[in-house]
């Protein structure tokens, strides 16, 4: 893939697309059988990956693109139902590229495990009998799991932490061991789990309390992505914004939400609105990145913004974004579901901390794109023209109907299902 800048993207139409796709090698025929079949995610494969199935859920795949990261291209597959965000994050994609593109690193995917340990006699003699025993166990893990080491990955580590050791209740006081696995290119839960449930038996004997949970924690602090981008003013001028006020509002907008929750919430819902799309795409568990990184927002005690954005000494705004993420290249349904498999090619990531690097840097231009129209003209503007469509079609405008019923929506703002169905009826006369 040559480059990630498609001009005219957007005012193609669906087959155009695909067409152009395909001629730049990003599909064989055969990924295109799947992606334009009418039943992409076959219902037989859908009955094995889950229970009681009774059809699939289509959601829409676009493609972010312009986005230049580590100097690499990427076209980016964005499986999502809200309108305007993959209009958002290629516009910002667009912007950053214009001064090197993103850049990004991650952590090797160190993901962690729990053991909850509980009526130990002396909780610190205990946590001292697993300290002393740390090979041990560590070997323990990994036989439980070869394949990980062969690959250059496994059990690397282990702490054990003690909860509410003041605690009077027969309940509250506990023992938890950490153990810490390189899960290579796999999220790891199965993974995980298999070695902790394999540990307890000698957890306990070493212990000698009673072993309960022992399974993998959503919040791998060692599992972490970020990514940054730095913004001369002059690309940020927005219709009769200048750069630096753009710049300035950006910056407001970053300290409400890193000083209060209420507005947090919102502001890294936006970041999710990035990340999301390209976690579902690539078939990975959307809940366990979003736990983690709600999780990873709050580490300080005060629920925050997940982003950071401030002014360098030449007046360049610049954004960071740190989450843990926890995704996968294999396991789970990454092989088995043909879109993400398809997904996966299109992104032509080498590795699980690539993938990660690419969602962290979706997720920080996701932000910035909400920022900058919300500093501008508000996020309404461009959102409800986009949502129009999906009103026109609410209202039961089909074909070239919906053009028109949205075009007069936005022209008479009042971008309403009531006010379509009006529409929808006129036409109809
Ligand atoms: P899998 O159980 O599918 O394990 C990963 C598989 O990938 C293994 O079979 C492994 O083969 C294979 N593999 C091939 N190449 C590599 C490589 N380069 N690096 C690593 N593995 C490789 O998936 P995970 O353990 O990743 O678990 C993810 C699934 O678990 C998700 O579906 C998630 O939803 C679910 N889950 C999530 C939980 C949570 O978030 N709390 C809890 C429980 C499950 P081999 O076996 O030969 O090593």
């Amino acid at each position: 893939m040559e480059t990630s800048r498609i001009p005219g993207f957007y005012n193609m139409t669906v087959e155009e697309r695909r067409k152009l796709l395909a001629s730049m090698d990003m599909f064989t025929e055969e990924d295109a059988a799947y992606l334009f079949s009418k039943e992409p995610l076959p219902i037989d494969t859908a009955n094995n990956m889950i229970e009681n199935v009774i059809g699939t859920f289509p959601l829409p795949l676009g493609m972010g693109l312009n986005f230049l990261i580590n100097g690499k291209e990427y076209c980016i597959p964005m499986a999502i139902e809200e309108p305007s965000v993959v209009a958002s994050a290629s516009h910002i994609a667009k912007i950053v590229r214009n001064n090197g593109g993103f850049t990004a690193e991650a952590t090797d995917r160190v993901m962690t495990g729990q053991i909850q340990v509980v009526g130990c006699a002396d909780f610190n003699e205990a946590k001292a009998a697993i300290l002393n025993e740390k090979a041990m166990l560590l070997e323990a893990a990994n036989n439980a799991y070869p394949s990980l080491q062969e690959r250059g990955g496994g059990a690397e580590d282990l702490e054990v932490r003690l909860i509410n050791e003041e605690s009077d209740s027969q309940y509250g006081k506990m023992l938890v061991l950490h153990l810490y696995v390189n899960t290579c290119d796999a999220m790891g839960a199965n993974m995980i789990n298999t070695m902790a449930e394999s540990l307890a038996p000698v957890v306990e004997e070493l212990t000698g309390g009673k072993v309960y949970l022992r399974i993998l924690s959503n919040y791998p602090e060692r599992c972490l992505a970020s990514a940054r981008c730095v913004i001369p003013p002059e690309l940020l001028e927005t219709g009769d914004f200048s750069g630096e006020e753009v710049r300035d509002g950006v910056i407001h907008a970053y300290e409400f939400a890193a000083s209060d929750p209420y507005r947090a919430v919102t502001h890294n819902k936006g970041i999710m609105n990035g990340i999301d799309p390209v976690v579902i795409a690539t078939g990975n568990d959307w809940r366990a990145v979003e736990a983690g990184a709600h999780a990873h927002a709050a580490r300080d005690g005060m629920y925050t913004s997940m982003t950071t954005w401030y002014k360098d000494e030449q007046g360049n705004l610049v954004g960071e974004l740190e989450l843990p993420m926890s995704v996968g290249t294999v396991g789970g349904s990454i092989r088995v579901h043909p879109i993400a498999k398809l997904a996966h090619k299109l992104l032509n990531v080498d590795s699980a901390r690539e993938l990660s690097q690419v969602i962290v840097a979706v997720g920080l231009a996701q932000n910035l794109g909400a920022l900058k129209a919300l500093a501008t003209d508000g996020i309404q503007k461009g959102h409800m023209a986009l949502h129009s469509r999906s009103v026109a079609i609410a209202a039961g405008a089909t074909g070239e109907m919906i053009d028109m019923i949205s075009q007069r929506l936005i022209d008479e703002k009042e971008i309403r299902v009531g006010k379509a169905k009006e529409l929808v009826e006129e036409y109809k006369k």
